[in-house]
This record gives C-alpha cells, sequence and structure tokens, in this order.
C-alpha cells in the first residue's frame, strides 16, 4: 500500500492498529536510537502542569509583552502515546463518568474535538483521551499548513479552470504548477512523467480524478523516497552530555528554535545549557541571553567578536563539568559560500568532538520555509560543506511554501526533524511526515477526522 492510502486510512474515522508513521519512520540503526523514547520521570498531570504554565507564551521576543495570549492550540496534552497502562482491555463504563472532550472552551479546539469525537464514538475512553491531544497535534500542523494547502488548492483550482483535455499542454501546466508549488524540480517532472502514464492507463478524463492523481503520486513519491530517512531526535545515553549545534543563514530562525527548543527541554526536566556561538551578529548575543532568561536557562557568552570556537569550548567544559543534559550552540548565520566561515563552523565542531567524541549527537540546519527554493539552495551547499543531520524547518506558518517539505526529501535526502509551525513556545514541533502531508493535502487526500498517534511534542524525543 502506498504512502497516499496508509495516511487516508490512519487520517480517516477508523483508527488503524497499525501506524502509517511507523511504517514511514526510519528503522533505528545506531545504539542512540532507543533514545527517542518519552521522558519516563513525566507523570501525565506534570505535563499537563508544564504545558498550562507555558502554553501561553508566544515565541517571539519581540512580542515578549503580550505574552499573555492564549493559543487554542495549546491544549494541554496528557500522557505519551504509548503510556497508557490499562490492564483491562474494556474500561467499565459506569465508574468513570465520560469526561467532555472539551475541559476547556476554546472555540477553535472545539470544533476541531467535536468532529473528532464524532468519529472515534465507540473508542475505549483511554484512546479517546489520546485521540484528543492527536488531535491538538495535528490542529497544530493543520493551522501551520493553512497557507500552503489554501495556495496548493488554489493552484490547482487554477490549473483546471482552463482544462479541456488531458494533453501535451495540460502536463506541461501540471509541472509549471508543481514547480510554483515549490516541491521540486526533479519531483515536478517525476510526477508529471508518471501522471502521463497513469493517464493513459486507466483512461482518467475527469479533473477531479487527475487531480486526485497529482497528489497520489505526490504523497507516494514521498512515502517512497523516505523509507530509509530518520526523521528522528539523536541524543546521548541518560547520564552523558547531549550537544547540538544549529546552522544556518541568518534570520532563518536559529536563536528562535534554541529558545523554544531549550524551553521545552527544561520543561521535561532536562538541564539545559546555551552557547552563544553567533559572536557575529550585531545583537546575537544579547537575543539569546534574553530567551536563557525566559527559559530559566544559563548562557555561555562572550564579547561581541570573539573566537566563537572558545565560547563553545568554554560552554562544553562547563556543561561537563556541571553535569548538564543537554548543550545547544547558536553559530554565526553564514553565507553557505563564504569559505571562512564555514571553515569556522568545522572548528567549532571539532571542539565539540574533541571534548565530547559521541558529540554533536545532531547538526541541525535551521531553514526558513517561506524562503522556498533558496533555502533549498542553501540547503544544497550546506551539506557539501558540514555534516548535517537533519533540518529544522520555521515559519510554515508565515508561508505558503510547504511543499518544500517534498523537495528536501526527494532532492537532498536530509530528514526534515523539527517544524516550526507558528510563534508560541510549543508550536516548536517534533517532525510527523504524516501529519504533515495530511495538513498539506487533506481537502484533496480525505475529510475530517484526523487520527494519527505520533506525540510531536518536543518532549518526547527525549530520554
Ligand atoms: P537567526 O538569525 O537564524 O538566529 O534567526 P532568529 O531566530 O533571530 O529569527 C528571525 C525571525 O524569525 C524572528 O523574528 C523570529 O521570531 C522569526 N521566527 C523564527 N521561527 C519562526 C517560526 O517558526 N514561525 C514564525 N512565524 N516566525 C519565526
Amino acid at each position: 500500500m502506498g504512502l497516499f492510502d496508509r495516511i487516508k486510512k490512519a487520517f480517516s474515522a477508523e483508527p488503524e492498529k497499525e501506524t502509517p508513521v511507523e511504517q514511514d519512520q526510519a528503522i533505528p540503526e545506531t545504539p542512540v536510537e532507543s533514545d527517542a523514547t518519552p521522558v519516563e520521570s513525566q507523570t501525565p498531570a506534570e505535563t499537563a502542569a508544564a504545558e498550562k504554565t507555558e502554553t501561553d507564551e508566544p515565541a517571539s521576543l519581540a512580542t515578549e509583552d503580550d505574552s499573555e495570549t492564549v493559543s487554542p492550540l495549546d491544549t494541554p496534552t496528557a500522557a505519551p502515546v504509548n503510556s497508557e497502562p490499562e490492564p483491562e482491555p474494556e474500561p467499565e463504563p459506569e465508574p468513570e463518568p465520560e469526561p467532555e472532550p472539551e475541559p476547556e472552551p476554546e472555540p477553535v479546539e472545539a470544533s476541531a474535538v467535536t468532529e473528532e469525537s464524532d468519529a472515534i464514538e465507540e473508542v475505549p475512553e483511554t484512546e479517546a483521551v489520546t485521540g484528543d491531544m492527536q488531535a491538538a497535534e495535528t490542529k497544530k500542523y493543520d493551522d501551520g499548513l493553512e497557507k500552503s494547502r489554501l495556495t496548493f488548492g488554489q493552484r490547482l483550482n487554477a490549473l483546471f479552470a482552463n482544462f479541456r483535455s488531458v494533453d501535451e499542454a495540460f502536463f506541461d501546466d501540471v509541472e509549471e504548477m508543481l514547480i510554483e508549488a515549490d516541491v521540486g524540480y526533479e519531483t515536478a517532472m517525476k510526477i508529471a512523467d508518471e501522471l502521463r502514464d497513469e493517464v493513459k492507463l486507466r483512461n482518467v478524463k475527469k479533473p477531479e480524478a487527475v487531480s486526485q492523481a497529482i497528489v497520489e503520486k505526490l504523497v507516494d513519491l514521498y512515502g517512497q523516497e523516505g523509507q530509509a530517512e530518520d526523521n528522528q531526535l539523536h541524543f546521548a545515553p541518560q547520564g552523558e552530555l547531549t550537544v547540538f549545534l544549529f546552522v544556518g543563514v541568518n534570520g532563518a530562525g536559529k536563536t528562535t528554535s534554541i529558545g523554544k527548543f531549550a524551553h521545552q527541554l527544561e520543561k521535561a526536566g532536562k538541564k539545559v545549557l546555551l552557547a552563544a556561538g553567533d559572536t557575529f551578529r550585531a545583537g546575537a548575543i544579547e537575543q539569546l541571553q534574553e530567551w536563557g532568561r525566559r527559559d530559566n536557562v544559563p548562557v555561555v557568552a562572550s564579547a561581541a567578536g570573539s573566537d566563537p570556537a572558545s565560547v563553545v569550548y568554554d560552554a562544553v567544559k562547563r556543561a561537563k563539568e556541571e553535569q548538564f543534559d543537554i548543550l545547544l550552540v547558536d553559530t554565526a548565520g553564514r553565507l553557505q559560500n563564504n569559505v571562512n566561515l564555514m571553515k569556522e563552523l568545522e572548528k567549532v565542531k571539532r571542539i565539540i568532538t574533541r571534548e565530547v567524541p559521541a558529540a554533536p549527537q545532531e547538526v541541525l540546519l535551521v531553514l526558513d520555509a517561506t524562503t522556498g527554493q533558496n533555502a533549498l539552495v542553501q540547503a544544497k551547499q550546506f551539506k557539501q560543506t558540514t555534516d548535517v543531520t537533519g533540518i529544522v524547518l520555521t515559519k510554515l506558518d508565515g508561508s505558503a511554501k510547504g511543499g518544500i517539505v517534498l523537495a528536501v526529501r526527494t532532492e537532498l535526502h536530509l530528514p526534515v526533524k523539527m517544524v516550526g509551525l507558528g510563534e508560541q513556545m510549543n508550536d516548536l514541533q517534533l517532525f510527523d511526515p504524516n501529519r504533515f502531508v495530511y495538513g498539506l493535502f487533506k481537502d484533496i487526500i480525505v475529510g475530517d477526522g484526523p487520527q494519527s498517534d505520533v506525540d510531536t511534542d518536543v518532549s518526547q524525543a527525549i530520554k
């Protein structure tokens, strides 16, 4: 079964035992893999409490003063998905008065839950609660990808507005439409070619069927290309220091992503240290220090213009001496073609590895989704000079270019590991390929009734 059908099934009303994400995600190959388990020490109540306190903060420092805005997306999540300890297969209907799925009266959330509760009527109660959490996370993806989805839908509509017949000119238009939708040139060509064959084979003529076939092919190609992809974040074994290095051009969202990530790690009970390795951009050090204050996390910094390698050395030393769990390193926004800056990045990385041989566990390239194909070009160049282990794709909420995720996978073969879906702290989410694809094409794939049991809350990646 192709990814398209698996997603369709997973996101339709019938809850599936076997989740499509499990099928789609990479098989762990290193021992560190096993680290991507939920935080054991966190009870559902703690999770909910932690989430409750944090949810109201917008992530942007610029809007700090408005920090009381409550996002309807930030419904407290319950326990990790796989943690239901229920010994009994069937919960008694009597002793537990069925809690209404809308303990909080946020209007947007309520509608999503209502739709969903219809769909999962007969599911046992614990699953229904998990379903609420899944619905909230699916909604984050849905909302974050709204712009991209609408734009893609409009492009498809425009494609079919002048539709007369499925001929060569039409296939040219399909190619053009897909390129404009940022799915990547190679992907666009491949889809158009496959569509040609399929249309002949199945004698497809109706616009709806052609449009369905386009999306089906996009999704299936995405699934095929992702079979060996590892979307998990890797952490050192418990008790050892994990180091994540954030790289990317200025303005991509490195500092903000570090700030959001540190916040979520700290809430999950981790001892987090930040290193202000961007000594180049004016204000970058202060920006990270401000995040440190907000997150209640220390920051190792030096004067502007100083050697980033020495800042990073100090940070690693302190992290080891004071037994921090995780060190997040900011770096100067470099142009990927600037040889000196790239060398400097290598030096920073060497120092980390010299002090902690297994580190950095991740070198995360932060890309701004709003820049579309430029982000792809940047990534290609970064990949040539740096051992990037994954992508953090930011600003998807402000972008109509979500299709870039398909291009990143099919052309770059770099796994997207986290996505920025909004301004709130918790809008930095772990990447769930199926939620993403569903969010991008859901109007075309199937109606409502989201079901995906992957918890994309960042804390779920942490041991
Ligand atoms: P850096 O130069 O790579 O460190 O970039 P910054 O972290 O300073 O981010 C640049 C701008 O992008 C800031 O105004 C951030 O608030 C904004 N930003 C970063 N990530 C996101 C996101 O996921 N969504 C939105 N809407 N804005 C973001």
